[in-house]
């Protein structure tokens, strides 16, 4: 199984996962042309793609979801209250397949098992992603890590993992208070220490693979994220960590079983 994080942030989100011939975008916040290129530049034709899973109803998660439905018949599976959430943003698709949260799924070679997540939308969540030898996580958008999330992510080979801000560069910034508070509250976004903490938990288990996302370009910063990750992170494990990328495809990343 391999994946890359196509692209990470509040202007838009989209990871690709894929085994066998089964090529999954988890969410897609990007333009057509946009997504096109991305593919492109890590080698992978859209035309190969076979569905699209979401997460939850934010532009920043869903807002070119629509136009790559249409234009490459895919797919799109999602929670009922996220379907009609998004649905105005979304537009027609090709199909609409509704899962269950906490109900595990399978397209084609890939099992797939969405779990809740702490944040202010509809029905919000998280994915496990696995091609029956190892498993992806994914995790963004959540204020807090709950004790399902650490359940759900503990045997994960890699994972994507919000570490959307710094404390004190989001308290001393510029955001209004009102929106500070939103992103703070458990329903809003992970911080740097907690993503962290979680991470070097995870680590101790079955992690070797992760890669940081949904970085604040306001309230963070990639350099200070890096060198948080070295010092709190237990090395010399084999253990990958990458930040990605707002404006750039990531690496494509092998997880080993
Ligand atoms: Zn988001
Ligand atoms: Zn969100």
């Amino acid at each position: 199984m391999r994946f890359s994080v196509l692209g990470s942030g509040s202007k838009g989100n989209c990871t690709l996962v894929e085994a066998g011939t089964t090529r999954l975008l988890i969410d897609n916040g990007f333009s057509g042309k946009e997504l096109i290129a991305r593919l492109h530049s890590i080698d992978v034709r859209p035309e190969t793609l076979t569905a699209i899973v979401v997460t939850h109803e934010h532009d920043d998660h869903v807002k070119g979801i629509g136009v790559v439905s249409r234009r490459f018949n895919l797919p799109v599976y999602a929670n009922a209250a996220t379907h009609r959430a998004a649905e105005q943003r979304v537009g027609q698709v090709r199909e609409r397949h509704e899962f269950g949260t906490g109900e595990s799924f399978t397209i084609n070679d890939l099992h797939i098992h969405p779990f809740a997540v702490s944040h202010d939308t509809a029905d919000p969540v998280g994915f496990v992603v696995s091609d029956g030898r190892s498993a992806l996580g994914y995790c963004t958008d959540t204020g807090t890590i709950t004790r399902l999330i650490r359940h759900h992510l503990r045997n994960c080979r890699a994972l994507v993992l919000e570490a959307n801000h710094d404390l004190q560069m989001l308290q001393q910034g510029p955001y209004p208070f009102p929106l500070k508070q939103r992103v703070l509250s458990i329903q809003g976004h992970l911080a740097n220490n907690d993503s962290l903490e979680f991470a070097g938990c995870l680590i101790n288990e079955r992690l070797r693979a992760l890669v940081l996302a949904h970085l604040s370009e306001i309230n963070n910063d990639p350099n200070l994220v890096r060198a948080e990750a070295r010092r709190r992170l237990p090395t010399g494990e084999g253990v990958q960590v990458f930040v990605a990328e707002q404006w750039r495809a990531g690496p494509v990343l092998e997880i080993e079983p």
